[in-house]
C-alpha cells in the first residue's frame, strides 16, 4: 500500500518512506492511498486474541511492505507485560451496563501516548533499514510534559537512535519533570530550556528547518526526525486499540457482532479520535464519535459550526495535554472529507496559517456531524465529574478521561442515545494525582505534601496500586540538571552530538 500527501494526492511513497520522513516535503501529512477493509468475521476471530495478535492484524493491512517477521518484531518488542504491567495491554474496564472505559495508560509513562511511542521507535528502525537509510536517526522533542517522556521510554536504547528532550523550565509538573531528568538510556539527553512551552517549540523548529545546520548533520552521518503526532507511525497503532475493545466487548458478550458502539475521545491534536474514526472506515460499526474538550474548545465550535477559529484566549487547564489551539491532525481528516480533494486542503490550511481560522462548506459540514458530536467542559465540571464516579461506582479517573465523561455525560442528557459506548481513558490518575486529590478531596488534601506523600494518599484513596514507573522514582537519581537558553539550543544538540 502507498501513502500520498494531504496537500499533493499525486506524491506516493511506501510506507515505511512515510514513516522515515514523517511529513511530506510539501507541507502535507501522510495518508494511506486507500483503506483496507476489515470484515464482521475478522472482527469476531480477534476477539480469541492476544493484543499483540489484534496489533500484528490490523497493523499488517498498512504497513504491506514490512515482512511479516519485522511486523511481528516490532509489534513484540513494543507491547510487553514487563511494560505494560498487564498482559492485556489495553484493558477495557466496565464501568456499568453500557458504559466502558478502555484504559490506555499502563504503559511505562502512565498515558495513552506510550501506545504509539513504545513501537514508533521500532517501526522507525526498521523503515531506515528498508530505504537503506545508513545515517543515525536523531529525534528532536519539545515536549509539554506526555509526549517527552513517553518519547524517551520509547527510544531509550533503541540502535541507530538518539533522542534530545527539551522541556519549558517552569511549564511542566512535579512528577513529569522527574520522569524526564531521571531518563535512564545511553542515548538520551533532557534539558530544560529558559521560558514556556512556546519556546521550547520554536527552539525545535528553527533546527528543523535550518538547511545549513541539516546539511552539517548529514556530513556527520545524521538525520533529524521528529516523534510527534504527524508521523503516520504513530497513527496507526492507535486504530489497533478500536478494534481491540471492539473484540473484548464481543468476547464478554456486552454486544451482538455487528452492533454499534459510539466512542468518547479527549481531544488535543485530534490524533487519538481520528485512529478511531479510520477504524469506522475499515468497518468497525460506530454510530457516533464525541469529540470531548476542555475550556480549549476549538474543536467543539468547528464541529458544531464548521468554522474553525484559533484566535481565541489559551486557558492552562488542570487537563493540560489537552491545552491546544492547532489540532494538526484534522487535516488528515478534512482531506477525507472532502473526498481527497488536495487543492481544497492547500487552500484551508494557508488560510489557518494566515488569518488563523477557515470555514467549511455546508455539505461538508453535514457529512462530520452526521457521525462527530461535541463538547466541552470546565475544570470545576472535570472535579465534580472525578468525585461524583468515585462516589457512585469507586472508580477513579484522571482529568482527562473526566473531561470525556463529563461531555459524555451531557450528550445521554441532551439525546438520550442509550448505544453503548467505549469512553477512552488516556491517563493514569496517579500521573494528576494532585487535581485527582483535590477532586475528591479539598485543598487541604494537598498543601504542603511532596509527590510521593500524593501517591500513597491517592493509592488510599482510590484502592489503586500506583503504577510502577512512578513509585520507583522515588529512589532514582538526577541524571540530568542542564538547563539551556533558547537562542541555545541548536548549540546544545551539537555539543551532544559532538558536530561543529
Ligand atoms: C495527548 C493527550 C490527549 C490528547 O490526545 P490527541 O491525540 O492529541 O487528541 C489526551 N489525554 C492525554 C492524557 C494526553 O496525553
Amino acid at each position: 500500500m502507498q501513502y500520498k500527501s494531504t496537500r499533493d494526492k499525486s506524491i506516493s511513497v511506501s510506507c515505511a518512506e512515510a514513516i522515515k520522513t514523517g511529513l511530506s516535503a510539501d507541507g502535507g501529512l501522510f495518508v494511506p492511498e486507500s483503506f483496507p477493509s476489515v470484515t464482521m468475521d475478522e472482527i469476531k476471530s480477534l476477539s480469541s486474541m492476544s493484543y499483540n495478535q489484534r496489533a500484528y492484524f490490523v497493523l499488517g493491512k498498512f504497513l504491506t511492505d514490512f515482512t511479516d517477521e519485522e511486523l511481528k518484531k516490532c509489534v513484540d518488542s513494543a507491547y510487553t507485560k514487563e511494560k505494560f504491567e498487564t498482559s492485556s495491554i489495553a484493558p477495557l474496564y466496565k464501568l456499568n451496563d453500557g458504559t466502558y472505559f478502555l484504559e490506555l495508560w499502563h504503559g511505562p509513562t502512565c498515558a495513552f501516548k506510550d501506545m504509539a511511542l513504545q513501537i514508533l521507535p521500532h517501526l522507525l528502525t526498521t523503515s531506515m533499514k528498508k530505504t537503506n537509510e545508513d545515517k543515525e536517526v536523531v529525534i528532536l522533542v519539545a515536549t509539554s510534559g506526555d509526549t517527552g517522556k513517553a518519547a524517551l521510554e520509547g527510544f531509550k536504547d533503541v540502535e541507530g537512535t538518539r533522542i534530545i528532550v527539551f522541556y519549558p523550565d517552569n511549564g511542566v509538573s512535579e512528577i513529569q519533570k522527574l520522569q524526564m531528568v531521571t531518563q535512564e538510556g545511553n542515548n538520551v539527553c533532557v534539558a530544560a530550556v529558559k521560558g514556556n512551552f512556546d519556546d521550547a517549540q520554536n527552539g525545535v523548529k528553527k533546527i528543523f528547518t535550518d538547511n545549513d545546520y541539516k546539511n552539517l548533520l548529514e556530513r556527520n552521518q545524521f538525520r533529524l526526525s521528529s516523534a510527534n503526532s504527524i508521523n503516520w507511525g504513530r497513527l496507526a497503532p492507535q486504530i489497533v486499540y478500536y478494534f481491540s475493545a471492539y473484540a473484548e466487548l464481543l468476547k464478554n458478550h456486552e454486544i451482538e457482532a455487528g452492533e454499534k458502539i459510539n466512542i468518547v475521545v479527549p481531544t488535543g491534536n485530534f490524533g487519538n479520535i481520528l485512529a478511531a474514526y479510520y477504524a469506522n472506515k475499515m468497518g468497525l460499526p460506530v454510530n457516533k464519535f464525541i469529540c470531548a474538550s476542555n475550556e480549549n474548545n476549538v474543536l467543539t465550535d468547528f464541529i458544531k459550526t464548521g468554522v474553525y477559529n484559533k484566535n481565541r484566549d489559551f486557558h492552562t487547564t488542570i487537563s493540560p495535554s489537552m491545552d491546544i489551539l492547532i489540532s494538526s491532525n484534522l487535516e488528515r481528516f478534512l482531506f477525507d472529507l472532502y473526498g481527497g480533494d488536495d487543492e481544497r486542503i492547500k487552500e484551508l490550511m494557508s488560510k489557518l496559517s494566515e488569518t488563523g481560522a477557515y470555514e467549511i462548506s455546508d455539505d461538508v459540514k453535514a457529512k462530520m456531524q452526521s457521525m462527530f458530536c461535541a463538547g466541552y467542559c470546565d475544570d470545576s465540571e472535570t472535579m465534580a465529574t472525578i468525585k461524583k464516579c468515585s462516589d457512585e461506582y469507586d472508580y477513579v479517573m484522571d482529568t482527562h478521561t473526566a473531561v470525556a465523561k463529563a461531555v459524555y455525560d451531557k450528550y445521554v442528557g441532551e439525546t438520550g442515545d442509550m448505544t453503548k459506548t467505549v469512553i477512552a481513558s488516556t491517563a493514569s490518575p496517579f500521573k494528576f494525582n494532585q487535581s485527582v486529590l483535590i477532586a475528591l478531596e479539598d485543598h487541604n488534601a494537598v498543601a504542603g505534601k511532596d509527590e510521593f506523600t500524593l501517591l500513597s494518599e491517592l493509592a488510599q484513596k482510590s484502592r489503586m496500586t500506583i503504577p510502577k514507573s512512578l513509585y520507583s522514582l522515588k529512589d532514582k537519581s538526577v541524571v540530568f540538571d542542564l538547563v539551556c537558553d533558547k537562542d541555545e539550543m541548536k548549540q546544545f544538540v551539537s555539543d551532544f552530538l559532538m558536530v561543529e
